[in-house]
């Protein structure tokens, strides 16, 4: 009898806003059971290149990942890239400038912190994420180190999420761009975590048909921390709209007891993997 397979889509390393370096995720994810992984960092393809070669060292599947952010009506929506050529060069040109979105959009939020005298943020985040990307999990971690707040979801809820004084609205590209920017390099666009947009079932379709129509094939349905009802909820959109299913735990670090690589809720069966797409 042959080993089950088990996949993990969604993850990220130090390149974004994991804690661990590729090849420690890599090698967590090995240990942990998972035999397909696929490293999805916010807006960045930096760390494949190393998780590629732990990758092969150990034996497990990698997959070339990303997670785009993007907008839709002026809301944020994150789209999972699977499959890419991370050497694509009007994607890394893509990806090039959104680097400079979030450097600029860290100098604001630094100016905010600044002005309700938390001053001190950029130098923190840049020090911080290194050569990787600069995200609000950064300063929420700075903000948490600095005694503000005592935990990464009161940084959010405080200070950096939608609507809190030291958030800033961001130009993320179009849904549809980043929907094309995958599929140009040769990937399969996937809708992340549906039900955390907290959208109406109304608001939720007319996303699905946006998404749908722009050549995105696939949705997450499985991820940590959904219920049953929300598997099966993520499912029928699944199913009503013909879009594959993906499942990912999006563990960002072991501190987190919550969420494991590959530990998950096993695939429904009423709907396409999105890996049968994957060449
Ligand atoms: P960014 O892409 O820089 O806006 O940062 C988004 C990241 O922040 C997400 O990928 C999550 O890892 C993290 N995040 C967003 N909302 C929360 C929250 N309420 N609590 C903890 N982390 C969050
Ligand atoms: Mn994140
Ligand atoms: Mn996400
Ligand atoms: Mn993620």
């Amino acid at each position: 009898m042959s080993t089950p397979e088990v996949y993990d889509l969604h993850c990220h390393s130090k390149a974004s806003d994991g804690v661990l370096s590729a090849t420690d995720l890599v090698q967590r994810a090995h240990s942990q059971g998972v035999t397909t992984l696929a490293l999805t960092d916010h807006d960045t393809v930096a760390g494949l290149a190393e998780a590629h070669i732990c990758a092969d060292s150990i034996g497990i599947t990698l997959i070339n990942g990303m997670e785009l952010s993007a907008n839709w009506k002026s809301h944020c929506f994150h789209i999972v890239g699977l499959g890419i050529d991370s050497t694509y060069a009007p994607l890394l040109a893509s990806l090039e400038n959104m680097q400079t979105t979030r450097d600029q959009r860290a100098a604001k939020i630094a100016d905010k912190l600044a002005k309700k005298r938390i001053p001190g943020a950029l130098e923190y985040v840049q020090n911080k994420a290194g050569d990787g990307m600069i995200t609000r999990t950064h300063f929420a971690d700075f903000l948490v180190s600095q005694h503000h707040v005592d935990t990464q979801q009161e940084a959010f809820d405080r200070y950096l999420g939608k609507g809190k004084s030291a958030f800033v609205a961001t130009e993320w590209p179009e849904l549809a761009q980043a929907v094309s920017w995958i599929t140009a390099a040769g990937g399969v666009a996937v809708l992340a975590h549906p039900l955390r947009y907290k959208l109406t079932a109304a608001w939720m379709k007319r996303v699905l048909a946006t998404f749908k129509e722009a050549g995105g094939q696939a949705i997450e349905v499985v991820v940590s921390r959904m219920n049953a009802d929300d598997i099966k909820l993520a499912t029928s959109y699944a199913m009503q709209f013909e879009l594959a299913g993906s499942m990912g735990s999006d563990f960002h670090t072991p501190a987190n007891q919550w969420v494991e690589l590959g530990r998950l809720a096993p695939f429904p069966d009423k709907i396409k993997p999105v890996w049968e797409l994957l060449g």
